[in-house]
């Protein structure tokens, strides 16, 4: 496979690393502070300050032992939390709860990771050496607390660079600070979704200003025919990768463009195609500014396209290249990801607005409108098509792919007409599928199990097959204990979050009181967590209501339901179904067996994926790119209840989790549905709810335990982030840098 250079010792990364560490003190209260105080104090804002402490449980546990309540009030935001103290405050703290020495144990441990690299990065990243990918998205999934982020795209980039930086790939990432984020939700007495947005404190979060090579903090400029738009550029340091954003809140921008990038996926068209310039165009400028020459462009999705465009023009200015050659070269280094086969996922543009837009940047490329306009159309020549993103990202990159086997097939078949005169089997798109981040995901308390069980630097091994296979060695007593430990977790923070969110909506004491006891350990639980998009169908359980009101009170193998997601704000057909599931709590024959729990976020999804039993997902095929909730659920020995859609497609092989239907979709969506909601209440009668049930005398499901091991050994390694980036590596970065690798699918 990959015939890649080891790097030399000396590369850039293994020296580069103490600026990855954020200056200290930047917070610090008035009046006298003793040196040792400092020093802790110093070294707890240290570790807050890069947020690989976001997947490092021994400093998320110091973070929550310094205050479990203020912890949890704050959204396990430390820079919050740290700024309650003063350096004396924390100091006596500290000492009185013997903390001192996990402080500085935690601290060298950050200090360690961001001064080496990994022996994997040595051997597999080569030419990456001295010129890092760069890696663009509109949204960053990280943690909670840094809310730049709405859903599945988001967390997929924050997995991305988070491996990125595990194995050591040099990778710079771009993206916009939203200082509102994604809404926030919550129901109104009928069950209505309301949303709600609110100001980030920025001073709450681990980013300073980005300075360029003369120390300055970097400004860049973009300008439009109707005006120039200014951006500043925020520093976040995540492990050992630079995550960039840039914000137009900035003096200098008249009053609507300041708040260009408050909100993510906030307002019409305009608003859009201004947030993809200043994240494609400025994001490109701003690592130009920096003192930053990328070896390879990644294109997390269409949103970036324009980013391409401005490399270009940087070639033809710095190099005297014609647009032609610098085109080709660009498009040569630039690897471009396309996430959905939904329509309404791929930005469409008028020329009216690329125009006002791109305009300028278009008189410096020195090409004519119907040129530009072009590169977003299908067919160049057609003056009604309007301007596609995932047009410009296919035509302006030499390597893309689809996120699963199956989407992979399923992009070529949709952009076929791209390539006149090429079969389906010969559209040059290929697939990398998506995985997840595992030490983002994976519970600590099942991580001690894997601990004890496997090899002892299984950290740096987790895209490998071997390692996985000792779930097998565990103890199924032991692994079933875990298991329900985090079950039971789980229901407590349902009952928390469900008693708090009625007695904010001014429900009845008895309503609040009911829904401190809603929910039994000892019931199969089935999870649903997603985004409220009709195709996600999330009421196709319920599409027989006597069925499963027999289902869930069935006396003996009773079943119950957790539910949670955001609709965007135009879904109105989505807050219906939200509205659904969300009232069935007052009929009393659900009382009890179904919670929503509002505001779908990372969080939410951490407590939801380690602690059900079931993780359900029935989309209607093909329509699901890859999704990787499930994913997440594997690595806490939930099992997947699926369509075979998107990643499970290739993932399920009849002993590692249930399927729903065989794979097969009808043209009429009706017949579809009707078939799939018949094949899941099958499956969960015939099989998921007896394998769940069928107790051996210690009362352990021993055939489910062994479909769990299964799930873990088959499935975690090749659905980590770790092997999507090596895969990344291998065969998108390195060629498109100038390396020897094979092609996705070279064109
Ligand atoms: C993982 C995750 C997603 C994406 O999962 P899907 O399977 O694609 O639905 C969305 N939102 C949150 C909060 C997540 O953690």
């Amino acid at each position: 496979m990959a015939s890649a250079t080891p790097t030399s010792a000396n590369a850039p990364i293994a020296n580069a690393p103490i600026s990855t560490l954020a200056p200290v003190a930047s917070v610090r209260a008035p009046g006298k502070t003793s040196p040792r105080a400092e020093t802790l104090y110093d070294k707890c804002m240290a570790l807050a300050r890069n947020l690989s402490w976001t997947w490092s449980p021994e400093t998320i546990t110091l973070f929550q032992d310094l205050d479990p309540v203020r912890w949890r009030a704050l959204d396990h935001n430390p820079i919050a939390l740290l700024s309650e103290f003063t350096p004396e405050q924390l100091h006596t703290r500290a000492v009185e709860l013997v903390l001192q020495s996990r402080i500085h144990q935690a601290y060298r441990c950050l200090k360690e990771y961001l001064s080496t690299t990994t022996p994997w990065a040595k051997a597999n990243t080569g030419v990456l050496g001295s010129q890092p990918v760069a890696y663009f998205s509109l949204e960053f999934g990280i943690h909670e607390s840094v809310p730049i982020y709405s859903g599945g795209l988001g967390i997929l980039s924050g997995d991305h660079i988070k491996s990125a930086s595990g194995l050591g790939v040099p990778m710079v990432a771009v993206g916009l600070f939203y200082d509102q984020g994604y809404f926030k939700q919550h129901l109104d007495m009928d069950g209505y979704q309301q949303e709600a947005y609110f100001d980030t404190k920025v001073e709450n979060l681990p980013m300073e200003p980005a300075l360029g090579p003369d120390g300055e903090p970097v400004t860049v400029e973009i300008h439009t025919r109707s005006g120039r738009l200014l951006a500043k550029v925020w520093l976040m340091r995540v492990g050992r990768v630079k995550l960039y954003l840039l914000d137009c809140d900035v003096e200098g921008n008249n009053a609507e463009d300041r708040e260009l990038t408050s909100r993510l996926y906030g307002g019409d068209h305009r608003t859009r195609i201004r947030q993809e310039l200043v994240a494609g165009v400025g994001g490109v400028r701003a690592l130009e500014a920096l003192g930053i020459t990328p070896g390879a462009y990644h294109l997390n999705e269409g949103h970036l396209g324009f980013a391409t465009l401005e490399v270009v023009r940087q070639r033809m200015q710095n190099d005297g290249m014609s647009f032609d050659d610098a085109l080709e070269q660009v498009a040569g280094q630039t690897a471009f990801t396309t996430h959905t086969p939904v329509p309404a996922g791929h930005d469409r543009f008028s020329g009216e607005l690329i125009e006002e837009y791109l305009g300028p940047l278009r008189d410096e490329l020195g090409i004519s409108f119907d040129q530009l306009m072009g590169l977003g159309r299908v067919d160049p020549h057609n003056g009604q098509e309007t301007f596609c993103m995932t047009v410009l990202g296919l035509k302006l990159s030499r390597r893309a792919n689809g996120v699963s086997s199956l989407h992979g097939h399923v992009s070529r078949r949709m952009w076929t007409s791209l390539w006149p005169g090429r079969s389906t089997e010969e559209i040059p798109i290929g697939h990398i599928t998506n995985g997840v981040h595992v030490r983002s995901w994976l519970a600590w308390q099942m991580q001690h199990r894997y601990d004890r069980h496997f090899p002892a630097n299984w950290y740096d091994r987790m895209g490998e097959s071997e390692v996985w296979q000792c779930i097998h060695d565990v103890d199924p007593g032991e692994l079933w204990e875990t298991h329900h430990a985090l079950k039971n977790l789980l229901l407590a923070f349902v009952r928390r979050c469900t008693s708090r969110d009625r007695r904010c909506r001014g429900e009845s004491e008895e309503a609040i009181e009911a829904a401190r006891h809603m929910l039994d350990p000892d019931i199969l639980t089935i999870g649903f967590g997603r985004r409220f998009a009709t195709y996600k169908r999330a009421d196709l359980i319920l599409s027989d209501p006597d069925r499963f009101v027999s289902m869930l009170n069935d006396p003996d193998r009773p079943v119950q339901l957790i539910f949670a997601g955001k609709a965007h704000p135009a879904d109105e057909p989505g807050k219906q179904l939200i509205k659904k599931i969300a009232n069935l709590r007052h009929d009393p024959r659900f009382a009890g067996r179904v919670a929503f729990l509002e505001d779908y976020d990372i969080n939410v999804a951490r407590h939801m994926i380690q602690g059900v039993d079931v993780w359900l997902n029935n989309p209607r095929r093909p329509l699901e790119a890859s999704g990787t909730s499930g994913q997440k659920a594997v690595l806490n020995v939930a099992l997947n209840l699926s369509v075979l859609d998107g990643w499970w497609a290739e993932a399920y092989d009849g002993s590692n989790g249930f399927s729903i239907g065989k794979g097969s979709h009808h043209v009429d969506d009706a017949i579809t549905d009707a078939r799939d909601a018949a094949d899941l209440q099958r499956v969960l009668q015939e099989e998921v709810i007896p394998s769940y049930y069928d107790r051996d005398v210690d009362g352990l499901p021993q055939q489910w335990i062994k479909r769990m091991m299964n799930s873990i050994s088959s499935l975690a390694w090749r659905f980590s982030a770790h092997r999507m980036v090596a895969d990344y590596v291998r065969h998108a970065y390195i060629p498109a840098s100038g390396g020897l690798s094979c092609d996705m699918k070279s064109r």
